[in-house]
């Protein structure tokens, strides 16, 4: 696994209960994911000596996040297969891209422009009807290198703000809600679909998923399943991707974003679903058949953040091991900062109604003073 973030680690236990070994490059020993390796390459992604090591001791290679260089993939690709391989990766580490890509596939997106100074700035939100969102082209996640511009505004100032030669502006988009879908797809080109989640963000990060949504339609599952397929087609990918969409207020959907990986939105599969998707990710690069993704239950995925454990005890931890149909997932960091992902709960309840109101208890329960 490259990488040794909370998504190798997801990936490694999943792996490591039917047996497969596990080793992870490119971070500390005692990353969430190192933690439970074989073995870590504590290396630079671009140490190619490192990297022909890994690859000497491992029959297959995955990535769980995708800032980790392009040549990184083509190197070690010269020994082992890497999955997703590098065309998906590259899409996904740049909007433009990413953007051109699915248009190109005839897959709606919001309306973008390549954006190099600030007169093209000026001259695109104008085009735009005066608004429109900015944002760094490579490196953004989680709301960061991102700023809503209005005409009004200063934009030489805003543009040296940017500190880049390249940025994207996209028109707003007016969305009900936001979901997305976790898809995979297998060696013998076989798609397999989970039930999309609507998706609640705090602060630009995600904070809660819930599945099955009762704001989905049967057409936006549909189309969902339809887009994510066309990507997973269109890139010829082996293994789980994410597609993050906008719902528009006719009832269709817009593309936000592709995560080449299993996806914090999908964490809830790993209590719902036979299969997680951390499963169906080492069943597809490893040549085995996909399992049973078919959600069991209504489930919702609450993060943990670093807000929510400022006043956490072991006894308020013991009180939320206590709630029905709570599964409590950590990550293994050390220290719990503000806005950090230190882990999640899954709540499986008779309806998402009531998993969400157990999961807002959870939190309660471990001292977070929800604004809810
Ligand atoms: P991103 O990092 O691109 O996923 O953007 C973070 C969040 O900003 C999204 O989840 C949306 O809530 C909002 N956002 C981003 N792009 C747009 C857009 N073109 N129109 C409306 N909202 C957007």
């Amino acid at each position: 696994m490259l990488g040794g973030g909370q998504l190798g680690r997801m990936f490694g236990q999943a792996a490591r209960r039917s047996g497969f070994g596990f080793v992870v490059f490119g971070d500390q020993s005692d990353s969430p994911a190192g933690q439970i390796a074989d073995h870590t390459f504590s290396a630079e992604f671009l140490d190619e000596d490192a990297l022909k090591q890994f690859a000497a001791i491992v029959d297959v290679v995955s990535y769980e996040q995708e800032n980790i260089p392009v040549r990184t993939v083509e190197v070690l690709q010269q020994y082992v297969p890497v999955y997703p391989g590098p065309a998906l990766l590259k899409a996904s580490q740049n909007r433009l891209l990413e953007k051109t890509a699915l248009r190109s596939i005839g897959i709606p997106t919001a309306d973008f422009l390549r954006i190099t100074s600030a007169e093209e700035l000026t001259e695109g939100v104008r085009s735009f009807g005066g608004d429109g969102i900015l944002k760094t082209v490579t490196l953004g996640y989680d709301g960061k290198g991102q700023a809503r511009v209005r005409s009004q505004q200063d934009m030489a100032a805003l543009w040296s703000q940017f500190k880049t030669s390249e940025a994207i502006l996209e028109k707003v988009v007016d969305f009900q809600f936001e979901l997305s879908i976790v898809a995979s797809r297998f060696g013998n080109g076989e798609c397999r679909f989970y039930s999309p989640s609507v998706n609640h963000h705090l602060n630009h990060i995600l904070d809660v998923s819930i599945s099955p949504s009762p704001l989905i339609s049967a057409r936006q599952i549909r189309d969902a399943q339809q887009m994510a397929q066309g990507i997973l087609e269109h890139f010829e990918v082996i293994g789980v991707l994410c597609v993050e969409f906008f719902a528009t207020r006719d009832g269709g959907l817009v593309v936000n974003e592709i995560a080449p990986r299993p996806h914090n939105s999908g964490h809830l599969t790993m209590d719902a679903c036979r299969s997680s998707q951390f499963e169906q990710q080492f069943r597809a690069i490893c040549g085995l058949p996909s399992g049973d993704v078919k959600q069991q239950s209504p489930a919702v995925m609450m993060n943990l953040l670093g807000d929510h454990l400022m006043n956490a005890t072991p006894e308020r931890w013991a009180s939320v091991f206590e709630l029905p149909g709570v599964f409590v997932h950590m990550y293994g960091k050390a220290e719990a900062r503000i806005g950090r992902k230190m882990g999640h709960l899954n709540v499986l309840a008779g309806t998402v109604e009531e998993a969400e109101a157990i999961g807002h208890e959870a939190r309660r329960r471990l001292g977070f003073m929800s604004s809810r």
